[in-house]
């Protein structure tokens, strides 16, 4: 790619005429110090941006009887953690930016749809090590690009980036990086945080937290509900959300779902 750009001298003389005004006026007090970067915003696992707006959802998993699944510990927007402490109010403004899942180290984690890996890598503490997918409206029949999360991973998933994947494939293995110290204490606690956000496009790129303009945090349970929507599969209350599974064999229930539980569910009620 070459950079073919005529270099305009009267903008750049224009620029620097606002530059030294700038300079030369002197700020008020309070907007001399900038606001913390947002490296500096002590969170890191529940959400990417202080600035977003967490409100909970009120959409309600029913998982299938028959089978044992792994609920949800914390749920999006939820004020308290699994052990129903309360989450500090720094981290926007107290609330959760994905759910919790409680699993035992080594648990296979799945790809809730069909789609590609973006990223991963190893993030510090609250954030752990992560895995980002990416999911587009023909894989999961949705109107939307969502873009998942998995964190707190026990190691850097074997997937690799730019790899697609399919609904319900072991991709990660949950763990408990990044959750040491602090509230958990030394041991740590072992779940999957799962983040999801949606994108009207798939050229999202990801920044560090992976809160970019235009890809917005939103209840993970909403991707079920959506689908079960799209599938005409609506239920008498409109909060109840059908939580569609893959079997230890990989089999998906119902067949024909796009999407499934980050979990796999057994059979035993
Ligand atoms: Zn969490």
């Amino acid at each position: 790619m070459t950079l073919q750009r005529t270099f305009d001298f009267s903008a750049a003389k224009a620029l620097l005429a606002l530059a030294l005004l700038a300079i030369a006026i002197p700020a008020p007090a309070a907007q001399r110090n900038p606001p913390a970067a947002r490296e500096e915003v002590p969170d890191a696992a529940e959400a990417a941006d202080g600035r977003e707006n967490i409100a909970p959802s009120g959409l309600q998993p029913v998982f299938p009887a028959q089978m044992r699944c792994a609920p949800i510990a914390s749920p999006y927007g939820s004020p308290t953690r699994y052990d129903g402490s309360a989450r500090p109010s720094w981290a926007f403004g107290g609330r959760h930016g994905g759910i919790d899942i409680s699993l035992a180290v080594g648990t296979p984690l799945l790809a809730l749809a069909a789609g590609t890996v973006m990223a991963k890598g190893e993030g510090g503490m609250l954030e752990g090590i992560y895995l980002w997918l990416r999911h587009a409206p023909a894989d999961t029949g949705l109107a939307y690009w969502v873009y998942a999360k998995y964190q707190h991973l026990d190691a850097l998933p074997t997937v690799d980036i730019g790899e697609t994947v399919k609904a319900g494939q072991v991709v990660a293995r949950s763990g408990k990086t990044g959750t040491a110290g602090r509230h958990y204490g030394p041991g740590g606690y072992p779940h999957l945080h799962l983040t999801t956000r949606k994108s009207t496009h798939g050229e999202q790129s990801l920044g560090p937290r992976g809160a970019e303009r235009g890809l917005f945090l939103f209840d993970p349970l909403a991707i079920y509900h959506d689908a079960a929507a799209g599938a005409g599969a609506a239920t008498a209350d409109a909060r109840a959300v059908p939580i569609p599974y893959a079997g230890a064999d990989g089999t998906l229930n119902p067949s024909g779902t796009r999407v499934v539980w980050p979990v796999a569910c057994a059979p035993g009620g």
